[in-house]
């Protein structure tokens, strides 16, 4: 009788225990399921947005260093190599909504062939691959080698080639610290060299093939106008010393 009772007690026990092991199995199944479903509702939602946030960083980056964002420009247009005797400055835009100088010197380089690659001599980010209004220096001025900025040749070997990345013809113009840069460039590049206002040209005003450069909306006389500015402080603090 006993053996009996035991027997059927030991039955109880053992579908007891499979049972609880069947539904235990079965809950982490239906949990493991619904993890897996919220991350990939979550990969699905995040996905188109992850190009977004990489761009966005990089603005917020830009935004975030621009305001106190100033370059050494002495240190920047240090050469090790004898200087040229530079006679103009132009100024480009480069038609584009982004880029720096490494995208154009591939460009220049790999699409268009140019020995020397990038075409400028100096090129100024608005934040999309550079920083808004950062300097950035190509292999031309570094080894003082003549620009290939404009179609004429007798130009490019005396005249010192910026440009600042946009389209503003197109597009709008140049960022306010795009500006300041290329006014603290122009301005140290003209003193250095003695390059008069005159002199400061943008490359439709070169004598050559058509081309709007660095189009209708940049402030070519606001440019004018403050490095006028700048000169006039400068000699009256002369004056006073
Ligand atoms: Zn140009």
């Amino acid at each position: 009788m006993n053996k009996k009772i035991i027997s059927v007690f030991s039955q109880n026990l053992t579908m007891y225990f499979k049972n609880k092991i069947t539904h235990d199995g079965e809950r982490i199944i239906q949990r493991l399921s619904l993890f897996m479903i919220v991350v990939a509702s979550g990969l699905c939602v995040s996905i188109p947005f992850f190009p977004c946030v990489k761009i966005e960083r990089i603005n917020s980056f830009a935004r975030l260093e621009s305001p106190g964002y100033m370059q050494d420009i002495e240190q920047l247009c240090h050469t090790d190599v004898d200087e040229r005797r530079w006679e103009y400055i132009v100024i480009h835009h480069s038609a584009t909504e982004k880029g720096n100088a490494a995208r154009f010197d591939y460009y220049h380089r790999k699409v268009k062939k140019w020995e020397y690659g990038l075409a400028y001599h100096f090129v100024i980010g608005n934040g999309t691959f550079s920083r808004d209004g950062e300097i950035e220096v190509g292999e031309r001025w570094k080894k003082q080698i003549h620009g290939a900025h404009t179609a004429n040749m007798n130009c490019n070997r005396v005249a010192i080639g910026i440009c600042l990345v946009g389209d503003f013809e197109n597009g709008g113009p140049p960022s306010e610290n795009q500006l300041e840069s290329l006014v603290r460039l122009i301005q140290y590049l003209s003193r250095k060299y003695h390059i008069s206002s005159s002199n400061v040209l943008q490359h439709k005003q070169v004598h050559q093939r058509c081309t709007a450069c660095p189009g209708k909306y940049f402030p070519f006389a606001e440019l004018k106008t403050r490095l006028m500015q700048i000169a006039t402080k400068e000699r009256n603090h002369i004056q006073e010393l």
